[in-house]
């Protein structure tokens, strides 16, 4: 594995990326396949689990300190010479004078394992333990195992490697085909678990892995929305019928109630019910067991107005939660159904999904919290837009429009569901969430942070993030400084493989973290790479006058990110509003 990250780290080209990684799980054994798909994304469990490791920076120091005989101020020097934790480990390590007698070997599993201890040692005094486990695996390691150990257990791993190239991987590794990546991507949808995949695909093959079932606390990929910009286009793309519901400005909640107990998920499928605990409360009297999705948003509870996504940062806390639910209180919206005692209801028609939801949400013991979301049917364009007004009215950011007949489709942005927004004045119709790849140094006032970002769109085909805007306004002095210290974490020596531009650029991150902009247009640009030769030959597409809204979008992966698809149409969008033919329409 050592090896494999020394390679995976050094290279800039995403074919080479899979290619290490379909060498690695072919020689990998089925027994750990698990444990190594998760060691390579830098984790220990699915993400929704929401374990983490948790050390501390001046633990590891100490760790480093006492397995490599130096005191801690001359660690501190390497460190700051190398700007990594792993590097200046590794070279610490180096110059040790002796290794243990009777060491025990280094496998995969020792680690892993030692691993997993380190994050489950919680409460007073952890610390010290967690440091313990950590010097027990430098005490035997070589310097390039043991500069790994540290990037691992830092968070710093910086391998950039997707879901969809794990998926990749995997199909080619054990059925020779990428085309099977789609079975693969359908278990994943339904299970958010690539460990689980890999060890079903290793041990028992690609049948198995196709009859994977929806299980109650694991959490599904949620279903998503095309965007249109009439209510005309909407109905078009339903067949002149569909269920029209309010989009409420907040959080995107995965409940999943068992016998014993409730769980919620984000919109990126991390373990979040400890910020809910009043929904949890009001839950706890269905009687069934149920995975459902909706909408929570602030709310005003002496007007009954509905609030900005942005209150609910109040309750993304560790402690005093309980302070922020009386000062801040939340109304739960479900709008969907997903699972019911023991059966997957993905496959029921939206209409029908919509009914048993009805019955679910009545049966809640009453309170103020659980509802069901304002929906109508309609037929007309008309009724879309009277339906619309009302939900702006009553504080929501559009509505969502949604074909009676369609299934829920996990993980896929369809247009059976499409969102209309309010429009926003001499400016696109919607925001986009890129990923930040860059950065210029600052200068003036900006010295010492960034004075511009480089912001990048997902294409979903290759896996590649490419550029699609400069930015640099819309920052207040708090965001520039906030983006300047969650990106250190982040940085890379060069372009990371992912990503794609014609920009020249002072610092590369491994893409991570996703921001909301909004531009006047999108024009054909010569220097980004989004979408590039799909409008015309040799040019992407790019925003022009973009700017910060102030949204950090922490609920959205890299790979949620507005999409080149997304811009192109966007695009497309734009030029029917002005007039202008594209080629496809002749
Ligand atoms: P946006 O950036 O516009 O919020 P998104 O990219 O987060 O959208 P989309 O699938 O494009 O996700 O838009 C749907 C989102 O809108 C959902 O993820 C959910 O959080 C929110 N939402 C609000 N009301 C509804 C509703 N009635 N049905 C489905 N989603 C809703």
């Amino acid at each position: 594995m050592v090896e494999m990250f020394q390679k995976m780290g050094g290279t800039s080209s995403r074919i080479a990326l899979t290619e290490y990684l379909v060498a690695l799980l072919k020689q990998t054994p089925p027994e750990i396949i698990d444990k190594v798909t998760y060691l390579i994304q830098g984790k220990l469990y699915p993400d929704y689990e929401g374990i983490e490791i948790g050390v501390a920076e001046k633990m590891i120091v100490r760790a480093i300190a006492s397995s490599s005989g130096k005191d801690g101020a001359e660690i501190e020097r390497i460190y700051q010479k190398t700007g990594d934790l792993g590097d200046a480990c590794a070279e610490a390590m180096k110059s040790k004078n002796q290794s243990t007698l009777f060491s025990e070997p280094m496998t995969v599993e020792r680690v892993y394992n030692t691993f997993d201890r380190v994050a489950r040692t919680t409460g007073p005094g952890s610390q010290e333990i967690k440091l313990r486990f950590i010097s027990s695996l430098l005490n035997d390691a070589t310097p390039e195992q043991s500069r790994y150990i540290v990037k691992f257990v830092m968070g710093q791993l910086r391998l950039g490697i997707a879901d969809y190239t794990v998926l990749d991987s995997l199909a080619l590794a054990f059925t020779g085909d990428k085309g099977n990546r789609k079975v693969l991507e359908s278990a994943y949808n339904v299970s958010s678990d690539l460990g689980t995949i890999a060890k079903l695909m290793a041990t028992k093959g690609l049948r198995a892995v196709r009859s994977l079932k929806v299980k109650l606390f694991r959490p599904i990929r949620p279903m998503l929305a095309e965007r249109v910009t009439t209510a005309e286009e909407a109905l078009d793309r339903m067949e002149g019928k569909a269920g029209v519901e309010y989009k409420l400005d907040g959080e995107r909640v995965q409940v999943h109630k068992g016998k014993n107990g409730v769980e919620l998920f984000s919109r990126r499928l991390e373990k979040i019910t400890g910020h809910y605990p009043d929904v949890v409360k009001a839950m706890g009297s269905i009687r069934s067991e149920v995975i459902m999705e909706g909408e929570v948003v602030a709310i005003n509870p002496e007007t009954e107005e509905y609030l900005p996504f942005q209150e609910l940062m109040h309750r993304r806390r560790k402690h005093g939660v309980e302070e922020a639910m009386e000062n801040y209180p939340v109304v739960m919206n479900f709008f969907d159904v997903l699972y019911l005692d023991g059966k997957s209801k993905m496959q029921l028609q939206y209409s029908d999904r919509r009914k048993l939801l009805k019955k679910i949400v009545d049966s809640v013991k009453k309170n103020d919290i659980v509802r069901l979301i304002n929906q109508a049917a309609v037929k007309e364009p008309q009724e879309i837009d009277r339906f619309m007004a009302s939900a702006i009215e009553n504080g929501c950011e559009g509505v969502m429009i949604k074909q009676l007949t369609s299934t829920y489709r996990a993980g896929a942005r369809e247009y059976a569901w499409v969102k209309l927004k309010r429009e926003y004045r001499s400016e696109l119709a919607d925001t986009l969430d890129l990923v930040i790849v860059g950065a210029l140094h600052g200068r003036g006032r900006r010295a010492g942070k960034y004075g511009a970002l480089l912001l990048a769109a997902y294409s979903p085909k290759d896996d590649m993030f490419q550029s699609a805007t400069k930015v640099g306004t819309g920052f207040t002095d708090a965001h520039l400084e906030k983006f300047y210290e969650d990106l250190r974490r982040h940085i890379i020596a060069q372009r990371h493989a992912r990503v794609e531009t014609g920009m020249a650029m002072d610092v590369w991150f491994e893409p991570r973290l996703v921001i909301e902009v909004i531009a006047s247009e999108i024009t054909v640009s010569p220097s980004h790479a989004a979408a590039k030769n799909a409008i015309k030959l040799g040019f992407g597409l790019a925003l022009r006058f973009p700017k910060f809204t102030g949204k950090i979008r922490d609920d959205k992966k890299p790979e949620d990110a507005t999409t080149v698809e997304e811009l192109i149409s966007m695009y497309r969008g734009q030029l029917k509003t002005a007039g202008v033919k594209t080629a496809d329409e002749g």
